[in-house]
């Protein structure tokens, strides 16, 4: 058996898979405002009690570990959005976990559980997105991983669909989760109906489950979601002709709305010869693919 993390800005979760990719264990905590701020040591503290404790209830060959960004040799070169540049995580938990350790890019792991064990199992050329606050993409040829050296590559969200459209935090105007991810679409839909922050997903979730020709936001709510159709369309349709895949998986917080907006995007993409589901390893996908 191994032990898989999962490391985010807000929260970790470390678990034990066993070699069929299920959890057979998981513990899981928020961070603390307080325990952001010393984010390092929280998540060796954490790792290291947990880790340890695991390791004394079950025979534990290895860890995984998953998060954002990219690092070689075991030293962080880039956080996403954790500030972690040029800690050598691997040294530090090798000091005081004794199995050997091994990080990747949360996105990618996530891209592996669901070929190995999740909806894309059994097909040999696939691609997965991650819809969420951006968008994270692997694709996967003769049922392999595509790796592009040490940066994760593959990097499906900063395709630029709009030319000078709206600015991206990496640096392009029009990038594809500028106009796709399911922030935007969130953002958006709160936007047209002037709700604030505080409209969670669930509530915009319902507000368009309910949605008919009789409410009077009804057209703007319309608008907002054939507009993300077309957006997500695009982008699928242009890997869709790099790729050819056979399937094509998604995850992140789409898969909550998948009773509003799957068969919508199915048909704008128009290719009923290409597959579209969504994960179904939900939060664990992570911690899975981090011991693959
Ligand atoms: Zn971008």
């Amino acid at each position: 058996m191994k032990i898989g993390v999962d490391i985010g800005g807000s929260h970790i979760a470390i678990a034990v898979v066993d070699t069929k990719g299920k959890i057979i264990e998981k513990i899981e905590k928020r961070f603390t405002s307080r325990e952001r701020k010393n984010f390092k040591k929280s998540i060796e503290e954490y790792i290291t009690e947990h880790a340890n404790q695991l390791m004394q209830e079950y025979h534990i060959t290895e860890m995984g570990i998953a998060m954002p960004g990219w690092s070689e040799n075991g030293v962080i070169l880039f956080g996403g959005n954790l500030d972690l540049k040029g800690y050598p995580i691997i040294e530090r938990l090798q000091e005081k976990v004794n199995l050997p350790i091994k990080i990747r890019n949360d996105a990618k792991c996530a891209a592996i559980a669901e070929n190995a064990y999740g909806c894309l199992k059994g097909y040999d050329r696939s691609i997965f997105l991650t819809l969420g606050t951006g968008i994270g993409g692997a694709a996967f040829i003769d049922n392999q991983l595509l790796t592009a050296g040490i940066r994760p590559g593959y990097e499906f969200g900063h395709m630029v669909i709009q030319r000078n459209g709206i600015s991206c935090n990496c640096g392009r105007r029009g990038c594809f989760e500028r106009y796709a991810s399911m922030k935007v679409f969130k953002d958006n839909l709160r936007n047209a109906l002037n709700l604030d922050e505080t409209a969670s997903g669930e509530e915009l979730l319902e507000i368009i489950r309910r949605n008919n020709s009789e409410n009077r936001n009804y057209e703007a709510i319309e608008n907002v979601i054939s507009e993300y159709i077309e957006n997500l369309s695009t982008g699928i349709l242009n890997l869709i002709n790099i790729f050819e895949p056979k399937i094509i998986g998604i995850g992140g917080s789409f898969v909550y709305f998948e009773d509003v907006l799957l068969e919508r995007l199915k048909e704008k993409v128009g290719r009923e010869d290409i597959k579209i589901e969504t994960a179904i390893l939900g939060n664990d996908a992570g911690m899975i693919g981090a011991v693959l």
